[in-house]
């Protein structure tokens, strides 16, 4: 899928090191891995055991760390981040980490995942005398750690998150100690892994295997984990959690040779696409998958189906980040910029059509046309997730519920709308089976598809998104 175009766009990733000579190496390595998650902007703050160090900027990991920035980045402690610009907008000041000085230390903030109680906690803390540099979410735990009051840091640290809502995955960095936090629902994924004494973490483990580092475990919802010179100790800040990952990491967000909770995104997608098999039966002469999200399906659909996966559609590479427009005409133009109708494979062919998902239908609307303009006969469109019909406030930028095509349109509406022969999305419980082989829908966010959300939403977060 395109999402750039499409308008389901990924949220952050995070990536941090503690003990390492090579700390900032490893997040400049660890962060290019998580660049699918986040291309807007990047920041690495480093820590030599006296001092936190930043460089930060707008633009791709490879842009912002030249081998000359790198070479000023010494230390044994590091974090990292790749912004997609979700809660506050964009610009240089909401880039992250976000470095923060006082008398008694420095702390650098690193934030994956949206606060659903953000304004709120802003107004309160404005009121008491706070100033905010940014307009981005994450700054309010630097506020509400320095106001808490406890002497020590950890405790600061466990009441301020204690007063949070929404997704959050934390990596928070002083000169002595790297702290890593997740939600009491675990919405984001955060993973632990470790090279020989030093330890990572990071939003995907795809960034474990571009380091070298071995996986250790995932970090548990509610859990503070505290790493510094004494070794590495584990709290709870949050007790009763309920584990509520976002079912969309597995559709659509996360690099399919991540391993979230220990299944390998990957298979999880091929399954989805061999359930769809089952559950949209059709005759067909090819199986194509929009890339590269979606391939996994598609394959999965193919092999259970007995029809052959063919490369239908190519996508262009090297579209650079500056054709991504906002107006949605150009998004209609970005589409046929970057993908490509293969009319060798597909002319005179049914064709079966795997996406991950349907956001505003404008883009399945062009690729079916694409593949009719090159000759399919038929284009039957099966997609991975069930029908997107309520916002995402954890992180995730799904637009408004105005502009969400299944929020107000049947599945019929929608086939004729796109222009496809058939129109399927997989079942919640087939997506949910495909994931996990156990019975029900707990452990997952399904938010924006049943509009059942883990948390408490608050008014002025849902009035934004359902402004218009
Ligand atoms: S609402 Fe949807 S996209 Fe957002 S966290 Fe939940 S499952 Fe993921």
């Amino acid at each position: 899928m395109l999402a750039e175009i499409k308008g389901l766009n990924e949220e952050c990733g995070v990536f941090g090191v503690w003990g390492h000579p090579d700390s900032a190496q490893l997040t400049y390595y660890g962060l290019h891995s998580l660049q699918h998650r986040g291309q807007e902007g990047t920041g690495i703050v480093v820590s030599d055991g006296n001092k936190l160090r930043v460089v930060k900027g707008e633009g791709l990991v490879s842009e912002i760390f030249t081998s000359n920035v790198m070479e000023e980045l010494k230390g044994t402690s590091a974090i990292g981040h790749v912004r997609y610009a979700t809660a506050g907008g964009g610009g240089y000041e909401n880039v992250q980490p976000l470095l923060f000085h006082s008398q008694t230390g420095s702390l650098a903030l690193a934030h994956n995942g949206n606060l659903v109680n953000a304004n709120f906690l802003k107004h309160q803390l404005e009121a008491q005398g706070s100033i905010f540099q940014t307009s981005s979410d994450t700054e309010v735990l630097a506020h509400l750690i320095r106001r808490s009051g406890y002497p020590q840091l950890k405790d600061q640290v466990k009441n301020a998150l204690s007063m949070l809502k929404g997704a959050y995955a934390y990596l928070i960095l002083t000169e002595k100690e790297l702290m890593v936090a997740l939600d009491p629902h675990g919405l984001r994924p955060l993973s632990l892994g470790c090279i020989g004494n030093a330890y990572v973490v990071a939003s995907e483990t795809c960034a474990f295997d571009v380091v070298g580092a071995e996986y250790i475990r995932d970090i548990r919802p509610g859990e503070l984990l505290i790493i510094n010179e004494d070794g590495i100790t584990s709290e709870q800040f949050a007790f009763n959690s309920q584990k509520s990952i976002c079912a969309m990491e597995y559709v659509y967000f996360s690099r399919p040779d991540s391993n979230i909770q220990g299944i390998n995104v990957h298979t999880a997608r091929k399954n989805m696409g061999k359930r769809l098999a089952v559950e949209a039966p059709i005759e067909a002469d090819v199986v194509t998958g929009v890339p590269d999200s979606s391939i996994s399906a598609a394959i999965g659909y193919a092999e259970a189906a007995g029809i052959p996966y063919e490369m239908g559609l190519v996508k262009n590479k090297y579209v650079g980040r500056t054709f991504i427009q906002p107006t949605q005409s150009l998004r209609e133009q970005g589409v046929k910029m970057k993908l490509s109708a293969v009319r060798g494979v597909v002319e005179g062919k049914r064709v079966v059509m795997v996406d991950d998902s349907i956001v505003r239908g404008t883009t399945s609307r062009r690729i079916v046309s694409l593949l009719k303009e090159a000759g399919a006969t038929e284009v039957h469109v099966v997609i991975s997730s069930p029908p997107i019909k309520n916002p995402c406030f954890y992180g995730i930028d799904t637009s408004t519920k105005e502009e969400l095509i299944a929020s107000d349109k049947s599945v019929e509406e929608i086939r004729q709308l796109i222009g496809a022969d058939s129109l399927t999305f997989i079942s919640t419980e087939g997506m949910l089976g495909a994931i996990v082989k156990t019975e029900g829908t707990n452990g997952f966010c399904l938010g924006c598809f049943n509009g059942d959300y883990p948390t408490e939403i608050y008014p002025d977060t849902l009035q934004y998104y359902y402004q218009k």
